[in-house]
């Protein structure tokens, strides 16, 4: 079983907090698909024989391509590899982009799950986050994507500027009267170079402080919670078993391929596990589709434990004491204490030989991942 990423790296606009590499060019989404196919011929071997787990199309923005490209895309790869009913087929979108006659479209040619990216439902909001939608423009296509699909995903943020917990309760709260069965939670990060990174610096812009942020995180975890949704990773809530199977499967370290410009992969082959990334330029992958790789990499024995503690840690997925002990290099009396310290702070919980992250713990993993890593 394998997953596929396939990155479409068109956007209308770079919103202001956004690092992801992305073109404003949408008059090259032609060429991209024909690009995106001499890239699938030339990894046919990779694909021959395998039956696909989950395909993602994420971005950028994905929902601006027609969807006889998505659907064009999908045939050539069902005639190399197994697409069957049960292939999770996620494609992202904007809400300003789904009409009832594109939802039904992207239903027509395969698209099973639907990830909208509504951010929030408070007009005021929005416009802080520079987003081109409205809170009427969410609401609708939401509706309308779960009156068609049995599994839609909404993504929510908190921490834009000025907003307040009350604010932020409010999103919460039209979210849950949507009930849709997939919801990820984000908190806004300065990422730098981002046009919101620079004004921040000039001091033209606020944002709600780390300890603001943090209570909005708490807050979506127990409200989430607590009406019926599992926090199966940092960021990630499900009704039963509506989790994504496609970021699942990446976080429990299976395997996948990527297409399109700066798209990653991660195949093992031989006992030997290689992560490799497609050059971040859409001129080089439009010259170079087959070719263009920025970065290819066998991983170490260290690296391997350490992906594994890191996204263990993340969704929750026990770790034995026994593994880590192999893999911490500062000795066992050292990873003892820590265990001890990070579990009286009650980040971690250890139960016989398994160590899980809390759910407290879930704001601290990187921390706790930082002390339980290799070096
Ligand atoms: S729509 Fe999404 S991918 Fe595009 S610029 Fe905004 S945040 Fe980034």
């Amino acid at each position: 079983m394998i997953c596929l990423y396939v990155h479409i790296p068109f956007c209308r606009e770079r919103c202001s907090y956004c690092d992801f590499f992305l073109v404003t060019k949408a008059g090259f989404v032609e060429r991209f698909f024909e690009a995106l196919a001499v890239e699938t011929a030339s990894k046919a071997s990779m694909l021959e024989g395998q039956s696909i787990k989950a395909i993602h199309f994420g971005g950028g923005t994905p929902s601006l391509v027609p969807p006889s490209f998505i659907a064009a895309w999908l045939a050539q790869v069902s005639g190399l590899a197994r697409i069957s009913s049960d292939t999770e087929i996620t494609l992202e979108a904007n809400p300003e982009d789904l009409t009832s006659e594109s939802l039904d479209a992207l239903k027509a040619v395969g698209v099973n799950r639907l990830s909208i990216g509504v951010q929030s439902f408070s007009d005021r909001k929005l416009k802080a986050l520079g987003r081109a939608h409205s809170s009427s423009d969410a609401l609708r296509t939401v509706a309308g994507a779960l009156e068609r699909f049995a599994s839609v995903s909404i993504d929510l943020m908190c921490g834009a500027e000025g907003e307040t917990l009350a604010e932020w309760e409010g999103d919460l709260h039209a979210a849950l009267g949507l009930r849709p069965q997939h919801i990820s939670v984000y908190m806004l990060t300065l990422e730098e170079k981002t046009r919101l990174w620079r004004d921040v610096r000039k001091g033209l812009r606020d944002l709600p402080g780390e300890e603001a942020q943090a209570a909005m995180y708490r807050k979506a975890a127990e409200r989430l919670r607590g009406a019926g949704y599992r926090h199966y990773e940092i960021s990630n809530f499900a009704l039963e078993g509506q989790h994504s199977r496609y970021n699942l499967a990446s976080w429990m370290r299976e395997p996948y391929i990527g297409f399109g410009p700066a798209a990653h992969s991660f195949v093992v082959s031989d006992e030997t596990e290689t992560r490799f990334s497609n050059a971040s330029s859409l001129t080089k992958y439009l010259a170079d589709p087959a070719g263009a790789v920025d970065f290819r990499e066998a991983l170490t024995e260290a690296q391997r434990f350490d992906e594994e503690v890191f996204l263990s840690l993340r969704i929750r997925r026990p770790l034995p004491v026994g593994f880590l002990r192999k893999g911490h290099k500062l000795g066992h009396q050292h990873l003892d204490a820590t265990l001890v310290r990070l579990k009286e702070n009650g980040w971690i919980a250890v139960e016989g030989d398994r160590v899980t992250l809390t759910e407290a713990g879930f704001l601290f993993a990187d921390l706790v991942a930082s002390e339980l890593l290799s070096e």
